[in-house]
């Protein structure tokens, strides 16, 4: 993989946004598994469900072999007007933002292949509407 360098921050905006890549508990995950935890689903957070796969999935539902993220608009390139390049630096952030939807396609892929059903929701979702979506999918997928 070609070695892009990192770029120092040149703005405040940009260095929040470097500080909030490796976030985990962002707010719009913790408020999606407030509702689906007061809807009585129980779910690991923050696990690697399928072993040899080092990926990290954001909600996982065991029993039901669903994977649910939480993706930030920015990092994962959401192709709503959400996402806005940084002006310095665009090469950089470009390669950076598509490697990671190179990964997430990945991911999705890796665990399709090994039973799992994955569902992506971005941040700028409405979480009521989120949580219907993960909801649908637990009463759709069978038990086994
Ligand atoms: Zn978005």
């Amino acid at each position: 993989m070609a070695v892009v360098q990192r770029p120092i921050p040149s703005s405040a905006e940009v260095s929040a946004r470097l500080s909030r890549q490796r976030q985990r508990d962002t707010a719009p995950e913790t408020a999606l598994r407030r509702l689906l935890h007061a809807s009585g689903l129980r779910y690991f957070v923050h696990v690697k469900p399928v072993a040899g796969l080092g990926r990290e999935v954001d909600l996982v539902f065991p029993g039901k072999r669903l994977a649910v993220f939480v993706d930030g608009c920015f990092w994962h390139g959401c192709p709503d007007r959400h996402r806005s390049w940084p002006a310095s630096n665009a090469e950089w952030w470009r390669s950076k933002i598509n490697a990671n939807r190179s990964r997430d396609l990945d991911t999705d892929q890796r665990l399709e292949m090994a039973g799992w059903r994955v569902i992506r929701i971005w941040e700028h979702e409405d979480v009521s509407i989120a949580a219907k979506r993960v909801r649908a999918a637990l009463t759709r997928r069978t038990n086994t």
